[in-house]
């Protein structure tokens, strides 16, 4: 099973890179990608416990865009980070996601007992910051129960605390990851949950930047989204994924929930500048 969306401590989710290839192993996935958001930092230790226990390895990131208001992920597969491009902008992405977190927290400190500090010391080292991280200190401040609760109300974007950041344009990211080697599918494009996400004219600018793919299966795209995706793949010759988007524990999708076909992955392959381990 090919299971080509999933997160670690790198960003927001709630496994080290080396549990996450583990527990992937353990559901039966037998080709796993691993793609935080905005990072390429949990490459490292994912790559060395894969090649320990023998299960293959896509490199890749969920890269954080915006499209006239708004926010994309573009998911890239096998990027080569030497290669100028990405990295830079990721680099510009983290921070603005920095100083976002930061605003945020400065929000919510009026009315509840959290800190920089107490978000701080919900990531480790090197990880990219989101609202989860926000998410765990109020949980860990007895604000709220867990994750979900806190999305639903408090760090939601029609809460009183929410900041939004900037991120790249959407067809400006497809470029950078194409420049870089990698290559680049639309995650979750029409999630009920996202405001139904891109139009077609979208869609098309993409495909002009360089677009490869679009995640057709995954738990936010609802019948009606997969079939407009799998019809937009079918016209524009793209490749259609299927991924778990798997985040640990504070969200609902389990590893291996969705797939991707041998040959869609051989094709990624074919293209990616890096291999697949
Ligand atoms: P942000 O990146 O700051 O905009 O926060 C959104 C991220 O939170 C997305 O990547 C979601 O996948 C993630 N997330 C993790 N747990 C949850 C949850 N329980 N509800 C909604 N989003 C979640
Ligand atoms: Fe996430
Ligand atoms: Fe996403
Ligand atoms: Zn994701």
């Amino acid at each position: 099973m090919i299971d080509l969306h999933t997160h670690s401590t790198a960003s927001d989710g709630t496994d080290s890179p080396t549990d996450l290839v583990r527990k992937a192993q353990a559901a039966g996935v037998t080709t796993l990608a691993i793609t935080d958001h905005d990072t390429m930092s949990g490459w490292a230790e994912a790559t060395s416990e894969a090649q320990r226990i023998g299960i293959s390895l896509v490199r890749g990131t969920e890269v954080s865009a915006s499209y006239e208001f708004r926010s994309v992920h573009i998911l890239s597969y096998l990027h080569d980070p030497a290669l100028p491009g990405l990295s830079q902008l990721l680099e510009r992405t983290r921070q603005a996601r920095l100083e976002r977190l930061i605003a945020m927290t400065d929000l919510l400190s009026r009315d509840f007992p959290i800190t920089w500090p107490d978000v701080l010391a919900q990531t480790s080292g090197d990880t990219t910051v989101g609202r989860p991280h926000i998410a765990d200190a109020l949980v860990a401040a007895g604000v709220v129960p867990n994750r979900d609760a806190a999305f639903a109300e408090l760090i939601s974007p029609r809460g009183n605390y929410y900041v939004r950041y900037e991120a790249a344009s959407a067809p400006d990211v497809v470029a950078a990851i194409t420049a870089s080697g990698g290559v680049p599918v639309v995650a979750h494009p029409f999630a009920a949950t996202r405001g139904r996400g891109l139009t077609d004219e979208a869609i098309n600018e993409l495909v002009d930047a360089g677009l490869a793919g679009l995640e057709v299966w995954h738990r936010e795209m609802d019948q009606a989204a997969r079939t407009r995706a799998l019809e937009l793949t079918q016209r524009f010759g793209l490749l259609a994924t299927g991924s778990s988007d798997y985040h640990g524990i504070g969200k609902a999708n389990a590893l291996g929930e969705h797939w991707t076909s041998p040959e869609v992955l051989t094709e990624i392959a074919n293209r990616g500048a890096l291999p697949v381990l």
